[in-house]
């Protein structure tokens, strides 16, 4: 590993929460940046052990806009461009649906050198925390993972349900909270059925990290009593009955009613 340098930027995931889940290189950068520039998906675990005045939130602003990703894109060149270490610090893998990959294009564009820090994603830790193993020889042989918040501008059917309705593959929803009254009838109309398990994992690797688990025809009322809110992963597959005969034995795992 190099040290860290001067006028390059750093996309670095910071995984899901858990500080214990940062990787070497992750603390290395982040105790020796000039700027850490981030939004709120890291956790206050880990946010709150950076210091105050290398932080720079470019998540949602006061009044909840998000910040427009022109502007942490500018702003990472201009940071650098003025010789500063520079760490763009973002929820689980970079690459995850973390517009990390628009950003690093960004970087190029610019001429400003860059390294990228993988993190444990959420769509794999969630349900690691939770004792939900995403494939098993009994139960998925595949696993997809899908945003459950498409971009409006894309077509309608850049996410084939109907196509992942019809497969056992086990699906992990990122961003799909509040979209799920959409996406579950499609799921149900490709065939699976409504007894289909599913998990709510919220907060993940965060000191409130919940788990909730229903049915796939149940899932849009339980998330309504329940009060799920994001940062959640949805896991949906017959994978997520394996938790019930496990928890017991697992160092802190909660069951959540
Ligand atoms: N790059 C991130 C994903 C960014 S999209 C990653 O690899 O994890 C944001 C979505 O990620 C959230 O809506 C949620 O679905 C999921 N997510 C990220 N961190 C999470 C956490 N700690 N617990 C539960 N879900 C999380």
């Amino acid at each position: 590993m190099t040290a860290i340098e001067a006028g390059v930027v750093y996309l670095v995931g910071a995984g899901p929460g858990d500080p214990g889940l940062l990787t070497v290189r992750a603390v290395e950068l982040l105790e020796s940046a000039d700027v850490v520039l981030h939004d709120k998906l890291p956790g206050e675990e880990i946010l709150g052990a950076i210091p105050p005045e290398t932080r720079e939130d470019v998540g949602k602003r006061a009044g909840g806009e998000w910040t427009p990703q022109e502007y942490t894109n500018q702003r990472m060149v201009e940071l650098a461009r003025a010789d500063n270490a520079v760490v763009r610090l973002k929820g689980g893998d970079p690459f995850v649906f973390g517009r990390g990959g628009e950003e690093m294009e960004a970087l190029a564009a610019a001429e400003v050198p860059f390294e990228v820090v993988p993190g444990v994603s959420s769509a794999v830790a969630a349900p690691a925390l939770a004792g939900i193993p995403l494939t098993h020889r009994e139960h998925a042989s595949a696993v997809t993972v899908v945003t459950g918040h498409e971009d409006p501008t894309k077509s309608a059917t850049a996410v084939e349900w109907e196509r992942l309705g019809r497969s056992d593959e086990t699906l992990v929803v990122l961003m799909g909270v509040g979209k799920l009254d959409a996406y579950v009838p499609l799921l149900r109309e490709g065939g699976r059925p409504a007894s289909t398990p599913l998990a709510f994992i919220e907060r993940a690797g965060w000191p409130q990290m919940r788990v909730v688990t229903t049915t796939l025809g149940e899932a849009v009322a339980v998330r309504d009593a329940e009060s799920i809110s994001p940062p959640a992963v949805i896991i949906i597959g017959t994978v997520v009955a394996i938790r019930a005969a496990v928890t017991r034995w697992a160092r802190g795992m909660r069951e959540t009613p």
